[in-house]
């Protein structure tokens, strides 16, 4: 599968649609999911260009790979979960039923959240 540019979180990094934003820097984008599954929802992103985890984990530089995972730890820390916990969620292909085609992090929090499945 090639990385479609015009997916809808390549249109947000790219500002041509709008996101709810709670951190933005240079390389990642962390916003908040338009149809919430607990009350705090927030998709975490690259703004590298990968399909899905293990594109990014695979073809990122290794650089941006130890930034991404670091940074989710202030976002962590912004939406003041740290305490209370919270779960992170990748989908990853067909089984997953990955919607968007660019890699991103769930950030469930706020309650809580039973079992995985
Ligand atoms: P996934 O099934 O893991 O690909 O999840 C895609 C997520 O993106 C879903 O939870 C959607 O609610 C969310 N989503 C889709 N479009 C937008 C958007 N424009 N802004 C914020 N979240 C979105």
């Amino acid at each position: 599968m090639i990385y479609d540019n015009n997916n809808i979180f390549a249109k947000i990094i790219k500002g041509e649609i709008p996101a709810n934003k709670i951190y933005e820097d240079e390389h990642i984008l962390a916003f908040k999911d338009i149809n919430p599954l607990a009350p705090i929802h927030v998709l975490i992103i690259p703004k590298f260009s990968a399909i899905s985890y293990s594109d990014f984990v695979k073809n990122a530089p290794d650089e941006l790979l130890i930034n991404f995972f670091r940074k989710i730890e202030h976002i962590i820390d912004l939406l003041k979960v740290r305490d209370s916990g919270y779960r992170l969620i990748t989908n990853d292909g067909d089984d997953a039923n990955q919607e968007v085609k660019h890699f991103h992090l769930h950030l469930l929090a706020g309650v809580n959240l039973g079992k995985i499945i």
